[in-house]
């Protein structure tokens, strides 16, 4: 059978050359527009998510209407960051490996523009630019544009929000008019319209999915907690997914940097990518991301853009972005090329609108998740190490010679013994870590919670003053969950189930509501009652910030955040030694509980950043 790509028009030195990359069939944009833009005679829009295959859609065409013998500019692609803008050279280049004399030049800013001069004056017959250097150097008048006869606008909508729409009307004015002008997006909002209606004749349109909706094979989850407990739960999200590869977004440059700086100084294999770094330690940084050396990318949004790397298992909004827009490009980062993937927001109750407004945008709800117990994490690291050790490779040269000595430290020891040894050798510093672990889940703001009903929750009566919330020193520790909980008040006070309202389950305590007319009783029911042999507390329960103070204080011990007791659960060291490798976590680490601010206030505006990145 033929390659589906030669069928689709593709000569066979291109075709052998991405085979090597592993393109074995189109992806769907690549069969809806190789075929139409392979005539040359259109314009034409493309609406796509990053990642489905954009840069080989223009790219394998683009290779075929090029006159490679001619040693002129003939194609230009415009991208908004440096970033996108290696990515695309590399990707050209490898499909034209076989093409003799093929030449992809790549103009950003940020490096030599006398290299780029050098590389132009060359000879070249595709430029892949970011809008500021392109411009810089058409000033400069060291380049020829009057020949091109293609332009390429990769991820349009991305550009405009950059402002680049003045750079991109000069840049354009300086190429002929009969060339034709390709558009790739992955929004279409009324700008990019205007663009495809002033730079476009009756263009070609097609629409891959539906227009703004986000990757189908991303799953979409929030947490809610309190701002106070943001950083705690964002560890503890990352400690419960031991192989997370994931990029986390903040908002500003600040917040960036100092999540960065805290998860290093709490072993974590984490480092900052924000416009604030020279050119040379962002590449240093993507360098070891890509490598994997780094697990977790902190980035703010504008420097993430046009990230093309495969693998992202996770994206983490720390912080929400401005614009919802900003979120489907943030989700885009993972389930590339037809994996699946995470997109989580950790957000404060407030912030439940925000996410009912993304949903309407992205065409998809959100999964309400719970920030994982002490346990629940414990239990997942612990697997996660024995499929290391199940999986491990063993080196049997080096090894060998160890042998009888280790099996004579051993000669005592069952195997069962064994196995519990080693297992216990690294879950009991987890256990250690985790086991006053506070819950970090905090209640929804009644206006929004969970589309209501579906979640089975009681709803909550304490806006009605009729109601009372009380506090109860037990919680899913004690192995409550609120049909327990209901029942084991009901039946030590004799109040009705109905009666109950809204019943809020936390770790090693919880929250119900009760008329206010039973409140006294309930109150007076427990005085004399024990649970295990401990004395059952209630007391009324105060606002949001006194309850996390009522918890502190009555619940045993679960002050100490994660950290806090200055025993972190990851150890000082930064790298896991061997790249992808379980890092050791026997460090003492900082105190997080003292020593970190919550950022989740601050607000800095990045648009500055923006003329750095071209
Ligand atoms: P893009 O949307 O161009 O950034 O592509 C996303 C990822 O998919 C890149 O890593 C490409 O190398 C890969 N890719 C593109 N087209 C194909 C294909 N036909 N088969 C397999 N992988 C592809």
């Amino acid at each position: 059978m033929n390659n589906p790509f030669i069928e689709l028009g593709i000569r066979h030195d291109i075709v052998n050359a991405i085979s090597e990359l592993g393109f074995e069939k189109p992806t769907p944009i690549q069969e809806a527009s190789i075929p139409v833009l392979l005539s040359g005679s259109n314009d034409f829009v493309g609406l796509a998510q990053t990642g489905t295959g954009k840069t080989a859609a223009f790219g394998l065409p683009l290779l075929e209407l090029i006159d490679f013998e001619e040693n002129h500019p003939q194609a230009l692609v415009l991208c908004p960051t440096r970033e996108l803008c290696l990515q695309i050279t590399s990707d050209l280049s490898k499909f034209a490996k076989n093409i003799p004399n093929a030449k992809v030049v790549a103009v950003y800013g940020g490096a030599s523009i006398m290299d780029q001069l050098r590389s132009i004056k060359r000879g070249v017959q595709i430029v892949v630019a970011t809008p500021g250097r392109m411009l810089d150097i058409i000033g400069r008048k060291a380049i020829d544009f009057s020949d091109i006869r293609y332009v390429v606008l990769d991820e349009a909508d991305e550009m405009l929000n950059m402002g680049f729409q003045d750079d991109i009307d000069e840049i354009l004015s300086t190429t002929p008019e009969e060339k034709k002008t390709w558009l790739f997006s992955a929004t279409m909002p009324s700008e990019v319209r205007r663009i495809a209606k002033k730079y476009m004749t009756d263009p070609h349109e097609l629409t891959m999915g539906k227009q703004n909706t986000g990757n189908a094979n991303i799953e979409h989850e929030y947490y809610v907690v309190r701002a106070r407990d943001k950083y705690a739960a964002f560890k503890r999200i990352v400690d419960f997914n031991p192989d997370i590869f994931g990029i986390v977004f903040c908002r500003t440059k600040i917040e960036t940097q100092e999540i960065a700086e805290a998860l290093i100084k709490d072993g974590y294999n984490a480092d900052a990518l924000h416009g604030d770094l020279s050119q040379q330690q962002r590449d240093k940084v993507m360098k070891r991301y890509r490598e994997r050396s780094l697990q977790l990318l902190i980035a703010t949004d504008v420097a993430a853009r046009g990230i093309d790397v495969n693998d992202v298992t996770h994206v983490i909004n720390y912080s929400l972005p401005d614009e919802i827009e900003n979120y489907t490009h943030r989700s885009g980062r993972t389930a590339r090329a037809g994996k699946t993937g995470v997109s989580i927001a950790i957000i404060n109750s407030k912030e439940l609108g925000k996410i009912r407004q993304i949903e309407r945008v992205i065409g998809k709800q959100f999964i309400k998740a719970e920030i994982p117990n002490g346990f629940d994490v414990c239990e997942k690291q612990l697997f996660s190490l024995i499929h290391k050790v199940h999986n491990v490779t063993v080196n049997e040269a080096q090894i060998e010679q160890y042998i009888p000595r280790i099996m004579d430290e051993f000669a005592d020891l069952t195997k069962e013994d064994l196995i519990k040894r080693f297992a216990s050798l690294e879950f009991n510093r987890f256990l250690e870590y985790y086991k006053n672990a506070p819950d970090l889940n905090a209640p929804e703001d009644a206006r929004f919670r969970e589309r209501d009903g579906a979640s089975g929750e009681r709803f909550s009566r304490g806006n009605n003053g009729d109601y009372t919330r009380l506090f109860i020193n037990l919680g899913s520790v004690d192995g409550f969950g609120r049909g327990e909980l209901l029942g084991y008040i009901c039946n030590n006070t004799g109040i009705v189930g109905r009666t109950v309202g809204k019943i809020d389950v936390k770790g090693v305590y919880s929250f119900f509501e009760v008329a206010n007319a039973d409140s006294e009783t309930v109150m007076n029911a427990f005085k004399t009652i024990e649970y295990k042999g401990r004395q059952v507390r209630i007391e009324v329960s105060g606002d949001e910030r006194s309850e996390g103070g009522r918890g502190r204080s009555g619940g045993g011990g679960y002050n100490r955040r994660e950290g806090g007791s200055g025993g972190g659960f990851r150890g000082n060291r930064r790298e896991g030694g061997n790249g992808g490798g379980y890092p050791r976590r026997d460090g003492g680490d900082r105190n997080n509980g003292g020593g970190f601010r919550d950022f989740s206030g601050k607000r800095r505006e990045e648009r500055s950043e923006r003329r750095n990145r071209s």
